[in-house]
């Protein structure tokens, strides 16, 4: 049983694990399998569980606000509508995608694969439609968006009677849900179970799969892996280019996501507008510390590291770089897996702006920050996803097999 090393591309023989043993890279330290006896059913559980309770989250309304006799329900489709008919396109688009439609289909599949693999049924889809599913794990965000909602519901608590309600309900349990399934989850057992791992050709340079790790000789290069069906490259095609490009449109478009606000007030004819270090500064004040540090991690801190790091393995890529290979193979697995967390700000202005609109009492808006501090957040998460983090190996450790 061979697979390679999806983060340093060395072939590596998984061994026979037991009970709660972690079989890790010996060169990346990246984790390659965790045995769990029940992972596939326990995941299947989580899995139709949460599909199931998404259509209820997206159908009935979150949460309520009743101001002097005006109440405002909201529901996740109309805050997405609100921000579509006030012309913030591109934040109602991904909001809808990143927190209604993505889920849906990721859960769907999930839910079709590990039933399968339950029954030991290889139905021929089966292969592909668990490659989108991980492919989708990073950009379906109930989690985030459920992390957004308490953070917006906690600084409008204070001030106003906010009560969440059947919809809210469903999806906080779905979103816990989602959690649960990502810890669950052995996705190495899954791929087992598709097709069995094969052995890497002798005396012939090998070719590896980046969704499943699947080795296949070096001239399967340009066919699809006959697991997952993912096109099979040597490395992630045009990897430095794209990647440059966005990391230098992420640090454009990081000035006016911090200088412009992202959302603004209009109380009794006076206009308080809040860029990101307002927000920050606001929780604090209102003695919501831990929400406080929460949003300047995700919303200052992450992206910075993002931008930073990236800037850092293209800079080491060029010079062909051998120091710090380990922790920077680390960093790049840190910043892969919590990038998707800097979203938590934006649904927060999502979905409460189009819930605080109470005419000359209270009016929120959102901003242009909003819309480009979404962008630096998407760009940088495609960056981190389309940069191979095996050319920094092949740089700076040219003669390793
Ligand atoms: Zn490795
Ligand atoms: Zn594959």
């Amino acid at each position: 049983m061979t697979i390679a090393c999806p983060d340093c591309g060395t072939l590596e023989e998984l061994p026979q694990l037991t009970r709660s043993e972690v079989a890790r890279c010996p060169i990346c330290e990246a984790q390659l399998e965790r045995a769990n006896d029940r992972s596939v059913t326990a995941a299947l559980a989580c899995s139709v569980a949460t599909f199931g309770l998404l259509f209820p989250a997206n159908l009935l309304p979150l949460m309520r606000v009743d101001v002097l006799g005006i109440v405002r329900e909201t529901y996740i489709w109309s805050s997405v509508a609100r921000l579509g008919a006030n012309q913030w396109v591109i934040l109602a688009l991904f909001t809808m995608l990143f927190a209604m439609v993505l889920p849906l289909l990721r859960f769907g599949l999930l839910s079709l694969v590990l039933g399968s693999a339950r029954l030991g049924l290889r139905p021929s889809w089966m292969g592909r439609a668990f490659r989108w599913a991980t492919r989708l794990d990073m950009w379906a965000m109930p989690d985030v968006f459920l992390v957004g909602c308490f953070v917006g519901y906690s600084r409008i608590s204070a001030s106003m009677p906010v009560t969440i309600e059947a919809g809210g309900y469903c999806f906080i349990a779905a979103a816990i849900l989602c959690m649960i399934t990502r810890a669950v989850m052995e996705r190495r057992i899954v791929w087992r179970a598709i097709a069995p791992e094969r052995d890497a050709p002798e005396d012939e340079q090998a070719i590896s799969c980046t969704v499943c790790a699947y080795v296949m000789p070096a001239d399967a290069e340009g066919t699809d892996c006959p697991r997952c069906g993912q096109r099979l490259r040597a490395r992630k095609p045009d990897a430095k280019r794209r990647t440059l490009a966005l990391v230098i449109a992420g640090y454009l478009l990081y000035i006016p996501a911090n200088v412009y606000p992202m959302s603004s007030d209009i109380r009794l004819g006076q206009t308080t507008e809040h860029r990101i270090i307002d927000g920050i500064a606001e929780l604090f004040h209102a003695g919501l510390w831990p929400l406080g540090i929460l949003i300047f991690f995700t919303s200052i801190a992450v992206p910075l590291l993002k931008l930073a790091g990236m800037s850092w393995f293209l800079a080491s890529v060029r010079r062909r770089s051998s120091r710090h290979l380990v922790a920077r193979t680390r960093l790049y697995r840190l910043i892969t897996e919590v990038g998707r967390w800097s979203n938590v700000d934006v649904f927060t202005v999502a979905v409460f702006v189009p819930l605080l609109q109470f005419g000359v009492i209270n009016q929120t808006r959102v901003n242009i920050g909003s819309t480009a501090f979404l962008l630096v957040v998407v760009l940088t998460m495609i960056a981190s996803r389309g940069f191979d983090p095996r050319l920094m190996w092949d740089e700076g450790l040219p003669d390793r097999d």
